[in-house]
C-alpha cells in the first residue's frame, strides 16, 4: 500500500474524482514521442543497462487504479507523479489512422463482412475512424480500458467501441480496438476491430 492510496482526490469543480492519474517517469532519459523515439528506446535498453519497458513508459498518463506495476522489476527506479485527470482534445488525445479502417479493416475477409453485413461499407471508413477515436479518448480518460501487453515497445491497452447499427434490426456493432500508450496522455490505434460481435 503506497502513500497515493490513501489521497483523496478533489477535482476543481469541488466532486471526488473517481480515478487518481498519475504520469509514469523514469529519470534521466527523454519521453519516446514517436514510434522511431520508441525504437530507439528499445535500442537503448539493449546496449545500456536500462529496462526497455521503463523508457517507454516513460511520461504515460494511467489512472492509478489501471496501470502497470510499479516498480516493474527489481532495481526499478521509476516513480509515479499525480497529475490532473487528463481532458479529451486538451490534454489528452486518441490518434487512429484511416489506414487503419481502409486499408485493413476493409480487406481483411473476417473484419469487412463483419462491417458489411451490419450496413457499413468502404466509403463509412471516415465515419468509422472519427467514431473510434471520440468513443476511445472518451473511455481512455474514463479509465475504462483493459490493460494489455506489455513489452520493450510499451504498454498496450484495449477499448470497447460501438457503433450504431445500420441494418433492419438496428443493433449496434460492438467491437475491441487496440491502442499503444504515448506519453502526455496519447494512445494510438494498433488493431481497429477484434472480438466482433452484435449487441
Ligand atoms: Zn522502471
Amino acid at each position: 500500500m503506497g502513500v497515493f492510496e490513501n489521497l483523496i482526490y478533489v477535482n476543481d469543480k469541488g466532486e471526488v474524482a473517481s480515478h487518481i492519474w498519475i504520469k509514469w517517469i523514469h529519470e534521466g532519459t527523454k519521453e519516446a514521442n514517436t514510434n522511431a523515439e520508441k525504437q530507439e528506446n528499445v535500442l537503448l535498453g539493449e546496449t545500456t543497462r536500462h529496462c526497455a519497458k521503463c523508457l517507454n513508459l516513460n511520461g504515460c498518463y494511467f489512472p492509478l487504479d489501471n496501470m502497470p506495476e510499479q516498480p516493474l522489476h527489481p532495481n526499478c527506479h521509476c516513480y509515479k507523479t499525480i497529475i490532473d485527470k487528463p481532458i479529451a482534445g486538451r490534454t489528452a488525445q486518441a490518434v487512429c489512422y484511416i489506414q487503419k479502417i481502409r486499408d485493413y479493416a476493409f480487406v481483411k475477409e473476417a473484419k469487412k463482412k463483419f462491417f458489411n453485413s451490419n450496413g457499413y461499407d468502404i466509403m463509412d471508413s471516415e465515419y468509422i475512424r472519427k467514431t473510434i477515436e471520440d468513443v476511445a479518448l472518451k473511455k481512455y480518460v474514463g479509465g475504462d480500458f483493459k490493460l494489455g501487453m506489455l513489452d520493450k515497445h510499451g504498454q498496450r491497452i484495449t477499448i470497447r467501441v460501438e457503433l450504431p447499427g445500420r441494418t433492419a434490426q438496428g443493433k449496434p456493432l460492438s467491437f475491441c480496438t487496440g491502442w499503444m500508450i504515448y506519453p502526455g496522455g496519447k494512445i494510438v490505434l494498433t488493431t481497429p476491430a477484434t472480438e466482433l460481435s452484435k449487441k
